[in-house]
């Protein structure tokens, strides 16, 4: 029998409690945090699905590597145990470790970006956009068409657009664009796949234009996996096979170590060029520490050496997959729309189309955030108008994104089937009363990064 949702492929040795409060005191708890679900507190969830970002449970391996780390400053052995698992896995001549994603990010922009250059991606995630931007650069997202359609099936809905980015090198010049990049999967879409192909493809332009090709492999083992489930002639390699032939295809790549490395934290930056290594060593030296620890404890360089063939197992992927899909096949019975296909992360729900009643301007994926804490306890993230929305200074207008969504990530070995049940029940329970449901106001939001901070009230 070939179960359609494998079973955890774990069971529990360690657990933590969680405790659902009392709906009173969780009404009273969202007033105090001004309907804002980023400014409540943690112990007040029963189940978080804010972010999969370095939330994962760690397993007892990895555990055990932490007491092994080596905490000397220079040349630690978890630094070469770390360098023997990142060579095996993604085989660049060089690495350097990170504390987190962002801090990869960060020195690759500082040595590379001039003012005014550019850097094309399919969809930079929003840390990569702010690490280009921060240094005058000016990042382009290319993704194809189908991506912006909730509805559209496409296998790789990942994909850059060929087409997009040869008319941008031939629009900007490669003379303008010191890097280019692919995230996979691609987050800031929904989690969707590139394929090898499209990756080939993406490589032979970079590369016939003499631009360096880094990739993003925040979640490059979800990514090998959908490779190996979608796109022909991949169904008997390996996931590690496969990721062997994807960075094979790039000069270099950053990772947040936070999610496919299942770690608490840290993060990656790998390349083969030996001058551009020896500039980006320099500013890891300055900005995060000395090379064999890169702003990280040495255990923490345990767990990730761990955490990277972890992430790679075939049974946990399949699970991890297969856990995602079970949440939106639960929700699409309850009559609860989600982007489709579902993606390796989480599930995108469409708040749009469960509150027609309520516009843009009055945040409709803020509501269901707020309703689903309110029902059940759970957090999602709103990613919609409250994060997207701007004034545009040229005609003093409005402008919202194409939809209003509520992001439920899932924690890598977290939270299990019986918790996702439960949250497809609170969906259903919200559902039954949607057109009783309001918007919501602000009362507070800074200028920039207006989600985190902002306050509201309900109308
Ligand atoms: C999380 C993430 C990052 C940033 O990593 P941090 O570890 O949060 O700094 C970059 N790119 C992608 C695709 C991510 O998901």
């Amino acid at each position: 029998m070939t179960p359609i949702y494998p079973p955890e492929p774990f069971r529990i040795k360690v657990v933590e409690s969680i405790h659902l409060i009392s709906r009173e005191e969780r009404e009273a708890a969202l007033k105090e945090a001004g309907y804002n679900l980023f400014l409540m507190k943690a112990e007040d969830m029963f189940v978080d699905l804010l972010t999969d970002s370095g939330t994962g449970a760690m397993s007892s391996e990895q555990w055990a590597a932490i007491m092994r780390g080596d905490e000397s400053y220079a040349g630690a052995r978890s630094y070469y145990r770390l360098k023997n698992a990142v060579d095996d896995v993604f085989g660049f001549k060089h690495f350097l470790p990170t504390h987190q994603g962002r801090a990869a990010e960060n020195i690759l922009a500082a040595v590379l970006v001039k003012p005014g250059q550019w850097v094309p991606s399919n969809m930079h995630f929003d840390t990569t956009d702010a690490n280009i931007r921060a240094r005058q650069g000016r990042p382009a997202n290319l993704v194809i068409d189908e991506a912006h359609d909730p509805e559209n099936r496409h296998p790789f809905k990942g994909n850059m657009d060929i087409a997009k980015l040869k008319a941008f090198i031939a629009k900007y010049g490669r003379e303008q664009i010191p890097f280019g990049m692919i995230t996979v999967t691609n987050n800031a879409g929904g989690g969707q796949p590139v394929s090898m192909e499209n990756l080939k493809a993406v490589a032979d332009v970079y590369h016939q234009n003499g631009i360096p090709f880094f990739i993003d492999a925040a979640r490059y083992a979800e990514n090998c996996f959908f490779i190996k489930q979608r796109e022909p002639g991949f169904e008997l390699k390996s996931v590690k096979e496969i990721a062997h032939e994807m960075f094979s295809l790039a000069d270099g790549m950053t990772m947040s170590a936070k999610k496919d490395a299942i770690v608490n934290i840290g993060g990656l930056l790998c390349l083969n060029d030996d001058t551009l290594f020896q500039n980006l060593k320099n500013e890891l030296i300055l900005r995060e520490g000395f090379p064999t620890y890169g702003g990280l404890a040495g255990r923490d360089l345990d767990a990730m050496a761990v955490g990277l063939y972890e992430g790679l197992d075939e049974d946990y992927l399949a699970y991890r997959i297969g856990q995602t899909a079970y949440l939106a096949a639960r929700l699409n019975e309850a009559g609860i729309p989600t982007l489709q296909p579902t993606g390796g992360h989480g599930v995108y729900v469409n708040a749009g189309a469960i509150f027609p009643h309520i516009p843009n301007y009055e945040f409709p994926a803020q509501a269901l955030g707020v309703e689903l804490y309110r029902e059940g306890g759970i957090r999602g993230v709103e990613i919609g108008s409250v994060m997207f929305a701007c004034l545009d200074p040229q005609d003093n207008k409005w402008h919202y994104p194409a939809l209003e969504l509520l992001r439920l990530a899932i924690p890598r070995r977290t939270y299990t089937q019986s918790h996702l049940d439960y949250v497809a029940d609170c969906f259903a329970a919200i559902k039954s009363r949607a057109n009783t449901v309001k918007g919501y106001r602000f009362t507070y939001a800074p200028e920039l990064l207006r989600h985190f901070t902002a306050r509201f009230e309900p109308l």
